[in-house]
C-alpha cells in the first residue's frame, strides 16, 4: 500500500510538478533573456543617443570652432578702395564675403564657392606676405588685386527676393572653410584664378613672363562649354583695326588683301595664341587681347572682305582655377578641397594658424 502510494506520489511529482517547476524556471530565464535583450537595446538607443548628442555636441562645437575661430594673424586686413583712396580696416573673413560675391556668382555651387573662399583668402594672405600697396594691405580692383563689393552694393545688383539667400550662402562658404589656406612648401601659394579656360588652363609664363610657381600647370577641365563666358567674337572693320595697332605701333603696316599678312604664326603649350603676325609687326597675344579687349588669348582670326573677326575661348587669363569649371566639377560631386587639387598642382590645404 505504501508502494502504490509512492508511485502514485511520484507519478503526481513527474507528470505534474517537475513540469511546472522547470516551465517556471524556463521563464523566469526567458524572461532574463528579454531584459537583457531590453536593456542591450536600451544600450545601444543610449548609446546612439550618446553618438547623437555627441554629434551635436561636435556639431556645436564646430558651428562655435566657426563663431569662435581666431586668427593669430591676419584677422584684419587694412583694404584700400581704389576709387576713393581710402583705406578700411576689416576683419578678414568679413573681407573675403564682398571678394567671394563680386568674383563668382552666388548661383555657383556651393563647393565651387568654398574653392573660391580658399582661394581667395590664400590669394590674400598671399598679397599681405608680398606687398604691393604702401599703407594696404590689399585693393578693391580686379585688375591688380581682387574684386571687392559691398554688401549694400550687392544687393542693390541682386533682385530683392534672393538677397537674403544669396548672402547667406556666401557667408556659408567663407564660414566653413575659416583659416583655411592653400600652401606649397608650406608657404601660401600666388592663387591665380580666372572666369573660363575654354577647356584647358594656362601656365604663368605665357602671360606675365618670368618663372616660378611650380604649381601653377596646364590642366583640362570638363563642361566649360555650358557657360556663356566661354565663346565671344569680336568684329572690327580694317580700318578700326589699324587704328588701334596705329596707337601702339606707329609705322605698322597691313595689306589686307594678302591672307599671309595678318595669321597667328606661334601657339603655347596649352594652345592659346603666343605670337600673330600684322603686316610687318609681331604682336604677342597677350598684346593682341588688350589691344582689341578680348576675352582670352584663346583666338582665332578670321580675314573677312573689309573686317577681321576675332572668334575667342574662354574668359581671363587663363591660370590657376577656372570658376567655371569649379562650378562644373562641383556639379559632379567634387568638394572644394577636390577642386582646388585639380586646379593647383602638389599644394596642402592648411589652416593658417597652423604655419
Ligand atoms: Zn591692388
Amino acid at each position: 500500500m505504501k508502494k502504490i502510494l509512492l508511485y502514485l506520489f511520484l507519478f503526481i511529482l513527474i507528470c505534474f510538478i517537475l513540469p511546472a517547476l522547470l516551465t517556471k524556471r524556463r521563464n523566469i530565464q526567458e524572461s532574463k533573456e528579454t531584459t537583457i535583450l531590453e536593456e542591450t537595446k536600451l544600450e545601444n538607443d543610449l548609446t546612439n543617443q550618446n553618438n547623437l548628442e555627441e554629434n551635436t555636441n561636435s556639431n556645436n562645437s564646430q558651428n562655435n570652432d566657426i563663431q569662435e575661430y581666431k586668427y593669430k594673424n591676419y584677422g584684419t586686413i587694412r583694404l584700400l578702395h581704389e576709387k576713393t583712396g581710402e583705406i578700411e580696416e576689416i576683419p578678414i573673413d568679413e573681407y573675403l564675403y564682398g571678394v567671394v560675391s563680386a568674383e563668382m556668382p552666388a548661383t555657383f555651387e556651393k563647393e565651387a564657392l568654398k574653392a573660391q573662399a580658399i582661394v581667395a583668402r590664400t590669394y590674400t594672405i598671399y598679397k599681405i606676405k608680398n606687398k604691393k600697396h604702401e599703407n594696404a594691405d590689399i585693393c578693391d580692383s580686379s585688375n591688380c588685386c581682387q574684386a571687392w563689393i559691398s554688401k549694400e552694393n550687392r544687393f542693390e545688383r541682386w533682385e530683392e527676393n534672393l538677397r537674403e539667400a544669396n548672402w547667406k550662402k556666401i557667408q556659408e562658404a567663407v564660414d566653413e572653410t575659416k583659416g583655411k589656406i592653400i600652401t606649397y612648401e608650406n608657404e601660401p601659394i600666388n592663387a591665380f584664378f580666372h572666369s573660363n579656360s575654354g577647356g584647358t588652363t594656362e601656365i604663368p609664363v605665357n602671360v606675365w613672363g618670368g618663372s616660378g610657381y611650380p604649381y601653377l600647370q596646364i590642366v583640362e577641365t570638363a563642361g566649360e562649354s555650358e557657360y556663356s563666358q566661354y565663346s565671344s567674337e569680336v568684329e572690327l572693320s580694317n580700318e578700326e583695326l589699324l587704328k588701334k595697332l596705329k596707337e601702339k605701333y606707329n609705322d605698322i603696316n597691313i595689306d589686307f588683301e594678302n591672307s599671309e599678312d595678318i595669321k597667328i604664326i606661334e601657339l603655347t603649350e596649352s594652345g592659346r595664341v603666343k605670337t600673330v603676325k600684322f603686316g610687318n609687326q609681331n604682336l604677342s597675344g597677350v598684346e593682341v587681347r588688350t589691344i582689341f579687349g578680348l576675352k582670352s588669348t584663346n583666338f582665332t582670326i578670321l580675314n573677312k572682305n573689309g573686317s577681321i573677326k576675332f572668334s575667342v575661348k574662354g574668359y581671363g587669363h587663363g591660370v590657376g582655377m577656372s570658376q567655371t569649371g569649379a562650378d562644373n566639377m562641383a556639379k559632379q560631386g567634387n568638394s572644394a578641397e577636390e577642386i582646388i587639387k585639380h586646379f593647383y598642382k602638389d599644394i596642402e590645404i592648411k589652416d593658417i594658424n597652423s604655419l
